[in-house]
């Protein structure tokens, strides 16, 4: 009997329906797979029967990840790490297929990661992730929504993202008291080109701190109130941060760039 561990999110997936949507989604035959906190390995066994090309899984859990290799030794590779601290880039030598019901506790640090680290020559063909649902929804959030905001602007950056459909506490073990909700992620083939991540961040912080207010004293205290940015990327300091569009905090960070280099 597995007792779950809270602290690394153990929320085992038993659902067989949900399970085998999940590995449907994409075609797995000969592919090179990805898949982060395995668990109990409820998913790897029905991706396995996939016959992917290569197959590696990354599980935290010393525990864990010795009964995988005991299951499923020679046929996958099994990392035990913390998936923070490992290049997942350097795994493979071929694009990649990432699935993951993510661990909650850490599930947008994840994420985040990989969108920083991307650059234009992806390592992956698509993510198929699940998060809470009060995550997912800020990160497919659109402008003019509550939900919008630092996590949909970094998302939608890099990548295109569609809900698949949103999953009951009852398809886990243990019941999580939230709903998840299941996201499939590919990269944009062009995104938008902006030097440092960190002035992404920056820019989304100071205009998020206070998102029920007008868009004056962020803008002034970024930009000093420089009028002609204004003019040309069409803002009206009454509106609040909320009302601006993706593209238009890009445009900002790459002005914010410009004055600072
Ligand atoms: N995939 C399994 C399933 O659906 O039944 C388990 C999912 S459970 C929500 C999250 C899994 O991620 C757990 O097995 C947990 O031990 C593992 N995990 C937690 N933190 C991790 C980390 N930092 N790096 C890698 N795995 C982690």
């Amino acid at each position: 009997m597995i007792v779950a561990k809270k602290s690394l999110g153990q929320n085992f997936l038993i659902d067989k329906e949900v399970l085998r949507l999940i590995v449907n989604l994409t075609s797995i035959e000969n592919k090179s797979i990805l898949e982060i906190g395995p668990g109990t390995g409820n998913l790897t066994s029905l991706i396995l029967e996939k016959k992917p090309k290569e197959f590696c899984v990354v599980e935290k859990d010393y525990d864990l990840a010795e009964k995988l290799k005991k299951s499923y030794k020679n046929k996958i590779t099994i990392i035990n790490k913390d998936v923070l601290k490992i290049e997942e880039n350097l795994l493979f030598k071929e694009k990649i297929k990432v699935f993951g019901n993510l661990p909650y506790n850490i599930s947008t640090e994840i994420l985040s990661k990989w969108i920083i680290n991307l650059k234009h020559n992806f390592w992956f063909d698509c993510l198929i992730l699940m998060f809470q649902k009060e995550v997912a929804d800020r990160i497919i959030a659109k402008s003019n929504s509550s939900d919008y905001g630092r996590l949909s602007i970094l998302s939608n950056w890099k990548l295109n993202i569609k809900k698949i459909c949103d999953i009951k506490p009852i398809s886990f073990y243990p019941k999580p008291k939230i709903d998840s909700s299941l996201l499939i992620f590919t990269p944009k083939k062009n995104f938008y080109p902006i030097k440092d991540s960190k002035n992404l961040e920056k820019i989304t912080r100071t205009f998020f701190n206070h998102r029920r207010k007008m868009l004056k004293k962020p803008f002034n205290q970024l930009f000093n109130g420089d009028q002609k940015i204004l003019d040309k990327l069409k803002i009206d300091l009454n509106l609040r941060p909320q009302n601006l569009d993706f593209e238009t905090y890009y445009k900002l960070t790459s002005e914010f760039e410009n004055l600072n280099s």
